[in-house]
């Protein structure tokens, strides 16, 4: 077997990805590890997410090229390649800056990579593909070898929204969703090899609008529904939504659907509508606090979470005490805050009035404590009550299994190996500063 080394550094759909590509690789001979030194294969699946991204790669590239050297004094050769957001942003720069590199490949392109390595290997030199093929990569993605309890599933790619800060809408292309017949196979395959709790993926997940075989779009609404029909599928989950795209049906789902967890990452970003505007967020803070009205009123206990950016050019003192006015009225299970930072090539980034460093930070402090204080009265409010617990993994102490309840709260609880991939009851007992620790309730197991 060749050793593949993989590293990962961004969100979910990164994570997936390098599954895939992992997948990819096997039928080759490339079986994964978890070192760099001496593998036939390194890939640096990065994210563009923060300028910083860029600069880490490129660090990273100068230390692995003398990995490659070693490698090839001792007769062997080491494959160097660059994936996901960085490399479709940068695409022959990467190999201008650093010509160790062999391969550059967009996160739309990958399933080219078996074809890439044979031309890399035919040529000595590099390949690059950084084409926006229309979900083309999905129809040529092997069957998922391995599966956690929980698995993530990407039904849709892509943004049309621009806000100004990201990069998105230039690194993954325009929104495309995976035909719902194509989302369902994979499902299958995924509860088959021990999936309990899927996790829909998507830039832009809740503008699902997939292609059926039938002629008809399906809406997230309608793919939680017959996802929920498989077999083994405990849990649903979809990451990450706009409010523009929170469709009624959908908002139905959380009442009608029971397998689709009462948990929503939706964004806000900002609390102020000048903020908001200059963002192109294409809502105003009213129609986000109304937006979760609707959603509590069809299930009340649901978990919201959001990001926050700080400092976005422009960001007043009253913009930001806007901000701490919306966190306070919705009253947030968890949320991400970072400060702003330009990404390249967008309009943000060369917005007037960049808002000082020091500033930032101190707002950004200023938020985090709030929306701390809210997540520890979320996590002190379950202690005491019996919730259904979903076991994933063995926790870092002996005998205990880490599990997340329906808002998906960590959860640690002295149970056996053979409760992971279960769901039980759990009485929630007390909170440390990541986690929930309780006991099975009684014979506990649901399923
Ligand atoms: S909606 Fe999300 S992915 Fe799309 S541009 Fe805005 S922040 Fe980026």
């Amino acid at each position: 077997m060749k050793k593949l080394f993989v590293k990962t550094y961004g969100c979910q759909m990164n994570a997936y990805d390098s599954a895939k590509m992992a997948d990819l690789l096997a039928p080759l001979g490339y079986a994964a590890t978890d070192a760099p030194d001496g593998a036939d294969m390194l890939i640096l699946n990065f994210c563009h997410i923060r300028e910083t991204a860029t600069e880490k790669v490129y660090s990273e590239l100068g230390r692995l090229k003398s990995l490659k050297a070693e490698k090839a004094r001792d007769g062997g050769r080491m494959l160097l390649a660059v994936a996901g957001c960085v490399a479709q942003a940068e695409g022959e720069e990467i190999v201008a800056r650093q010509p160790a590199v062999d391969l550059v490949v967009g996160p739309q392109s990958y399933h080219r990579l078996p074809e890439m390595i044979a031309r890399a290997a035919r040529q000595q030199g590099h390949a690059l593909e950084t084409d926006f093929p229309a979900l083309e990569k999905f129809d040529s993605l092997p069957e998922p070898s391995a599966t956690g309890v929980s698995a993530f599933l990407t039904v849709q790619e892509g943004c049309d929204k621009f806000c100004t800060f990201c990069v998105v809408p230039y690194t993954r292309g325009s929104e495309q969703s995976r035909p719902p017949q194509a989302i369902l196979r994979e499902a299958r395959q995924l509860a088959g090899k021990g999936a309990r709790e899927l996790v829909l993926l998507g830039q832009n997940v809740n503008a699902y609008n997939g292609p059926s075989s039938d002629n008809k779009r399906w809406s997230l609404a309608r793919l939680c529904d017959a996802l929920a029909g498989i077999e083994g599928i405990a849990r649903i989950r979809y990451t990450t939504s706009h409010p523009r795209d929170m469709a009624d049906d959908l908002i139905a789902a959380h009442g009608e659907n029971p397998k689709l967890m009462p948990y929503l990452h939706l964004p806000v970003q900002s609390g102020s509508d000048a903020v908001l505007e200059a963002m192109n967020r294409q809502h105003t803070s009213d129609d986000y606090r109304r937006l979760v009205e609707r959603i509590r009123s069809r299930r009340p206990d649901i978990a919201l979470t959001s990001d926050f950016i700080v400092g976005f050019p422009g960001e007043s003192d009253a913009d930001f005490q806007a901000t701490l006015q919306l966190v306070r009225d919705i009253g947030y299970a968890t949320a991400f805050s970072f400060k702003y930072s330009k990404r390249p090539g967008t309009p943000a980034s060369t917005m007037r009035k960049q808002v000082p460093e020091e500033l930032k930070a101190a707002r950004l402090d200023e938020l985090q404590k709030l929306l701390l204080a809210q997540q520890y009265a979320f996590d002190d409010s379950q202690i005491g009550k019996t919730v259904a617990v979903l076991f994933e993994k063995p926790a870092r102490r002996d005998a205990q299994l880490m599990g997340r309840t329906p808002y998906l709260q960590p959860v640690h609880v002295q149970a056996g190996p053979e409760m992971i991939g279960r769901l039980a009851q759990v009485r929630i007992e007390r909170r440390t500063a990541n986690s929930l620790h309780g006991t099975l309730a009684g014979k506990g197991v649901l399923a």
